[in-house]
């Protein structure tokens, strides 16, 4: 038969500088944060800080939210105060937007000081004020908006001109001995993201965000984010992630906690392994995976739950699982950390599942 497939091995971490983003530290000190953005209205106040009470609740590490005008860096105080993660201003061309975001007191700003150089060399005070209230900044390097000179010298934002952008915007700041920043190089590809930040993270120890841009609707956006994702940070590349769906940030940040979990970087809680079915199924397993999933969602010990369509390889991997089911004639064999436990007809099989899965969670929470 195939040999066995080897364990599968991840890179350390590639080792970077470490930097503050409010209370959660990015770098490789650090475990890998999760981030999305706000997609209310920043001036909107309290529709901006519901969405970042859910997106906390989901599991997001850091928010950011969008400061394209003056009444949007006027609502920062208040946002940055009452958020319970650390919040970050995303700000284009105005410094006078970074520096009421700096005093605002958001744990972070996201701007690129070739954009401000270009209109008002502030760049100076800017890492000034960053330093003197612990701010820290990301540089976001994004395929649609690259220098002209650039874009001129490659033709189109390729991997190499990425890189000689980031490279250029973070010698803007390191000029002024100013270092706390992090640092993205987005495209929409995954092919050409990926090679960039291989490329850049040659090039320094800055800590990397790392994105897809414009990675789509949320199946083209998951598999986007998740194939790039997975091929930098198994090469020990990335210290935050944002994965970019044209979909609601709650569903951006479960897509990044499960592709950390995939990867181990971050302990896996809720697993269900289910069959994908086939002709020897005797039951419907898409409907039972379903439904099991739904009546176990927010369950945040590390429990895997087995739903298999048939008795040829179901007891084997229900007998894998912390717990199982293999259907068969109508019935499905219950399996508890290896053991039948009990047999029960079709249409209890989902209600004995959950029942005997907050059995389980209760006994792991209380050990
Ligand atoms: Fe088919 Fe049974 Fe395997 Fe499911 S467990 S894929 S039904 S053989």
């Amino acid at each position: 038969g195939m040999p066995p497939l080897p364990p599968p091995v991840l890179a350390p971490r590639r080792k970077t500088r470490q930097i503050k983003v409010g209370s959660v530290g990015v770098g490789s000190d650090f475990p890998i944060s999760v981030q999305s953005m706000t997609t209310t209205k920043t001036t909107d106040i309290n529709a901006t800080l519901q969405q970042i009470a859910e997106l906390t609740a989901s599991g997001c590490d850091i928010v950011r939210v969008a400061c394209p005008s003056a009444d949007d860096a006027e609502a920062l105080p208040i946002i940055a105060r009452k958020s319970q993660i650390p919040v970050i201003a995303d700000i284009h061309f105005q410094p006078k937007y970074v520096f009421a975001a700096i005093e605002a007191g958001c744990a972070a700003v996201r701007v690129n000081p070739g954009n401000i150089r270009k209109f008002d060399d502030q760049v100076k005070e800017i890492a000034q004020a960053a330093k003197d209230h612990g701010t820290s900044i990301r540089i976001g390097i994004n395929a649609g908006s690259l220098e002209p000179s650039i874009l001129k010298k490659y033709g189109k934002a390729t991997p190499e001109a990425l890189v000689e952008s980031a490279v250029w915007e973070a010698s803007l700041f390191e000029e002024h001995g100013f270092h706390d920043f992090k640092i993205s190089v987005k495209h929409n590809d995954p092919v050409v993201m990926v090679a960039a930040y291989e490329m850049l993270a040659e090039q320094g120890d800055w800590p990397l965000h790392l994105g897809v841009t414009e990675a789509g609707p949320a199946f083209q956006g998951t598999i986007k984010s998740a194939v790039a994702f997975g091929a930098l940070l198994s090469k020990g590349i990335g210290d935050t992630i944002r994965v970019s769906l044209s979909a609601p940030p709650v569903e951006e940040i479960k897509v990044g906690d499960q592709i950390l979990q995939s990867l181990n970087l971050r302990p896996r809680k809720l697993e269900i392994v289910s069959c994908p079915s086939c002709g020897r199924a005797q039951v419907d397993v898409y409907k039972l995976a379903e439904e099991v999933t739904a009546g176990l969602e927010g369950l945040e010990v590390p429990l895997r739950v087995a739903v298999m369509g048939c008795v040829v390889n179901g007891p084997g991997e229900a007998r894998e699982a912390d717990l199982g089911v293999a259907s068969g004639n109508g019935k499905g064999q219950i399996f508890v950390r290896g053991k039948v436990i009990k047999t029960v007809p079709e249409d209890q099989i989902v209600e004995t599942l959950i029942e005997e899965a907050m059995r389980i969670a209760e006994q792991m929470e209380s050990d």
